[in-house]
C-alpha cells in the first residue's frame, strides 16, 4: 500500500514559442532562462522544478511530468496533473497534443500507451481493470462528456466525494482511450456554439483508474490519476466583461483561486485544507494531497504583448511552492 504521509507537489513552468500573429504585431520575446529551472521576467527570477523554453519537445515535458507520476500511480498511489495558464498558453497542447501522432502527442496520450506497455509487460498472474471518465465543469457544472448529463457530487459522512452516475468506461487498448477522448470532445463541440470560447471558460477532466489484482497471491492495488485541462485563467478586466460573460469570468477566478488556496496549504503543510470551497478540489481531494502525487504544469506566453498575464500565471505557480 502507498504511503499517505507522502505527498509531493512539483510545479513545472513551460513557455510555449511565440505564435505567428506575435510575431506580425511585433511582439517582443521576454522570457530569460537561467539553468534549468529559473525563468527571469523583467528583471524579476521565478524558480521552479523545471522551466521548460520555447523549444522543448512533447516527449521531453512528458518524461519531466508525467512518467515519475504513471510509475507511482501503477504503485497505487493516487495523481493529479493540471495545466494552468491563460487562453492559447500551450494547456491543451501539453496536456493532449495531437492525439493520434506519436511526435506531437501531449501527456495523456503517452500515459495511456505508457500504462498499456506496462501491462502487456507484465506477467499472466496479473489482472489490470482500466477505466477512464471524461468530463468537464463550466459555470459549476459538471458535465459528463460521455454521456452529456449533468452530475452531481455526492459525499459520504461530509468526508468522502465521489461523482454520482459519472460514466466508467473500461479500456483494453491505447486506441479505445483515444476513442473515448475522441468521442468526449466531439459532445462537447455538438453541446456548444464557440468552442474555443468554451474552452477556454471550463475546466475539462479526464480520469484514468487502474485497478489491478494478483490471482494467485489475491493482492490488490488500485491507483487513480487525473488530468486537467483547466479554463483559462485571463483576468477579465482585459475583455471588458459584462453581464453573463462576467458571471463566467467571476466564476472561473473563484475556482482557479480556490485551487491555488488548496494546492498552497498542501505545501505549506497546513492542518486545514480547504478542499470544501470548490466543486473541483471536492472532486480531486483524493488526489490532492494524502495518498497523492501532483504536479502543476504552469503554461505561459513569451509575448511582450502578455507580460502582465505571464507573471500573474508565474505568481500562481510559486504559491505552489
Ligand atoms: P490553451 O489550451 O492554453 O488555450 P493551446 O494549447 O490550444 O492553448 O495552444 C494555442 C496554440 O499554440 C495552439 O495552436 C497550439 O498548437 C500552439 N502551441 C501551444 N504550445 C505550443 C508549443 N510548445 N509548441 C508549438 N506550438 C504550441
Ligand atoms: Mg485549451
Amino acid at each position: 500500500m502507498a504511503d499517505p504521509a507522502e505527498c509531493t507537489i512539483k510545479v513545472m513552468c513551460r513557455f510555449r514559442p511565440l505564435n505567428s500573429s506575435e510575431v506580425t504585431r511585433g511582439d517582443k520575446y521576454i522570457p530569460k532562462f537561467q539553468g534549468e529551472d529559473t525563468v527571469v521576467i523583467a528583471g524579476k527570477p521565478y524558480m521552479f522544478d523545471r522551466v521548460f523554453q520555447s523549444n522543448t519537445t512533447q516527449e521531453q515535458v512528458y518524461n519531466a511530468c508525467a512518467q515519475k507520476i504513471v510509475k507511482d500511480v501503477l504503485e497505487g498511489y493516487n495523481g493529479t496533473i493540471f495545466a494552468y495558464g491563460q487562453t492559447s498558453s500551450g494547456k491543451t497542447h501539453t496536456m493532449e497534443g495531437n492525439l493520434h501522432d506519436t511526435d506531437s502527442m501531449g501527456i495523456i496520450p503517452r500515459i495511456v500507451q505508457d500504462i498499456f506497455n506496462y501491462i502487456y509487460s507484465m506477467d499472466e498472474n496479473l489482472e489490470f481493470h482500466i477505466k477512464v471518465s471524461y468530463f468537464e465543469i463550466y459555470l459549476d457544472k459538471i458535465r459528463d462528456l460521455l454521456d452529456g448529463k449533468t452530475l452531481i457530487i455526492l459525499t459520504a459522512c461530509s468526508v468522502f466525494f465521489f461523482l454520482k452516475g459519472c460514466t466508467e468506461r473500461f479500456v483494453c487498448s491505447p486506441d479505445e482511450v483515444m476513442d473515448t477522448i475522441d468521442e468526449g470532445k466531439s459532445n462537447r463541440h455538438v453541446a456548444v456554439t464557440n468552442m474555443n470560447e468554451h474552452s477556454s471558460r471550463s475546466h475539462s477532466i479526464f480520469l484514468i483508474n487502474v485497478k489491478q489484482e494478483n490471482t494467485q497471491t489475491e493482492q490488490k492495488l488500485s491507483g487513480k490519476l487525473y488530468l486537467v485541462d483547466l479554463a483559462g485563467s485571463e483576468k477579465v478586466s482585459k475583455t471588458g466583461a459584462e453581464g453573463a460573460v462576467l458571471d463566467e469570468a467571476k466564476n472561473i477566478n473563484k475556482s482557479l483561486s480556490s485551487l491555488g488556496n488548496v494546492i498552497s496549504a498542501l505545501a505549506e503543510g497546513t492542518a486545514y485544507i480547504p478542499y470544501r470551497d470548490s466543486k473541483m478540489t471536492r472532486i480531486l481531494q483524493d488526489s490532492l494531497g494524502g495518498n497523492c502525487r501532483t504536479t502543476i504544469v504552469i503554461c505561459c506566453s513569451p509575448s511582450s504583448y502578455n507580460e502582465a498575464e505571464t507573471k500573474s500565471t508565474l505568481m500562481f505557480g510559486q504559491r505552489a511552492k
